[in-house]
């Protein structure tokens, strides 16, 4: 059996953590490396809650860096190359630079699977390196293989080889009705998608084992192992496993999301960070750079600096205009009639779903989940 290494990158998020959690005590016999690719602009919230994940986990989370013999840290050195240029949603250098060329250069050549805690409640998939000796596996969701991966399993020019390996593996009751669905080609009227989910609502432990079956006809890393573990997992964890995770494990929620008090003429709420990342971010909403000025004004300072250079982190607005009262008065307004809005109709009080829900819709996989 060839060695393959097991790698988790911790990115100061909730999920990540939750997912380390799960791991650990889901499968300890998996030998896994954590890591987390640093820019240097975190916050302390964030080193705190990754080293509380350290003591439970009773390991090393190993610090990479993109730049390891510059006088600056990994972000101003490559704003340094960029002559300043802000990164932003449309270029996202910083991504580029401090969170994945680091995963990559940690892993080599090495065949390697890498664990991304994208959730059962999520739709979008994480970041999956184009290296082939890189494979990602998503445990918290039904379907735990990459999209690529299942692009290629149920594609209909492998249609012979899906059914050869069903004929091989499936049995008891439902096999009639799963050789049927297998040997259904992919069509406008029956797209990937459905064959995708009716495969796994008839039996998800099987559909993993056919998958690692086709894989031994690909490079995969997973294609070279005799085993693997996750293929039995019929977990779906959502939000509130992992949060559950956390409490439970001890390790708790980052610090960044403790909700504050928040009133404005009369209107009462709470504001909190809902992301990890770099204290600058661009990702984030307006409400948050305000928690950043008045829970951290000397890092908002020093991103104010950064605007210096005549590129703003917001469109069309610097931050010294962000924070002027009347400015942070209808910022605050705005944020509470729309947090209280979308609670009465979802008729939940829990904030932190609804600020999660819009916080998830945007960002990245390599930084914040
Ligand atoms: S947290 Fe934001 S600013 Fe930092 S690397 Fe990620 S996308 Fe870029």
């Amino acid at each position: 059996m060839n060695k393959i290494r097991h790698v988790l990158g911790i990115s100061g998020g909730k999920d990540s953590a939750a997912l380390a959690i799960y791991l650990k005590n889901t499968y300890p016999t998996l030998e896994i490396e954590y890591y987390f690719a640093d820019t240097g602009k975190e916050l302390d919230e964030t080193y705190e809650f990754i080293n509380n994940l350290e003591v439970y986990l009773g390991q090393k989370i190993l610090q990479l860096r993109a730049v390891k013999d510059s006088p600056v840290d990994p972000f101003d050195h490559f704003l340094a190359r960029y002559g300043g240029y802000l990164p932003s949603k449309q270029a996202r250098w910083c991504t580029r630079h401090l969170k994945l060329e680091p995963f990559e250069a940690f892993v080599g050549n090495d065949p390697t699977v890498s664990y991304v805690a994208i959730r059962g409640d999520e739709d979008r998939e994480g970041y999956v390196s184009h290296k082939p000796n890189i494979q990602t596996i998503y445990p918290f969701r039904k379907n735990i293989w990459s999209e690529e991966v299942i692009d290629k399993v149920l594609n209909n020019d492998n249609l012979e080889s899906l059914v050869e390996i069903y004929c091989q593996l499936a049995n008891g009751k439902k096999r009639n009705m799963l050789l049927e669905v297998a040997k259904y080609p992919v069509s406008f009227d029956f797209d990937q998608d459905q064959k995708l989910r009716a495969l796994l609502d008839l039996n998800v432990s099987l559909f993993n084992q056919v998958v690692f079956e086709f894989l031994k006809t690909t490079p995969y890393p997973l294609g070279a192992v005799a085993d693997f573990p996750l293929l039995d997992n019929q977990d779906v964890l959502g939000r509130e496993d992992v949060f559950r995770l956390l409490e439970e494990s001890g390790v708790g929620k980052p610090k960044y999301y403790t909700e504050l008090p928040l009133a404005i003429n009369g209107q009462k709420g709470t504001y909190f960070r809902s992301r990890s990342g770099c204290y600058f971010c661009f990702f984030q909403q307006k409400i948050e750079w305000i928690w950043l000025y008045e829970q951290h004004l000397d890092l908002f300072e020093k991103a104010q600096e950064y605007e210096k250079s005549g590129y703003t982190w917001n469109e069309g607005e610097r931050l010294e205009d962000l924070v002027k009262p009347e400015r942070m008065q209808r910022i605050k307004e705005e944020y509470l009639t729309k947090t209280t809005r979308a609670c009465n109709m979802k008729k939940s009080n829990k904030l932190l779903d609804i600020l999660l829900d819009e916080s998830e819709l945007e960002g990245c996989v390599a930084c914040f989940v």
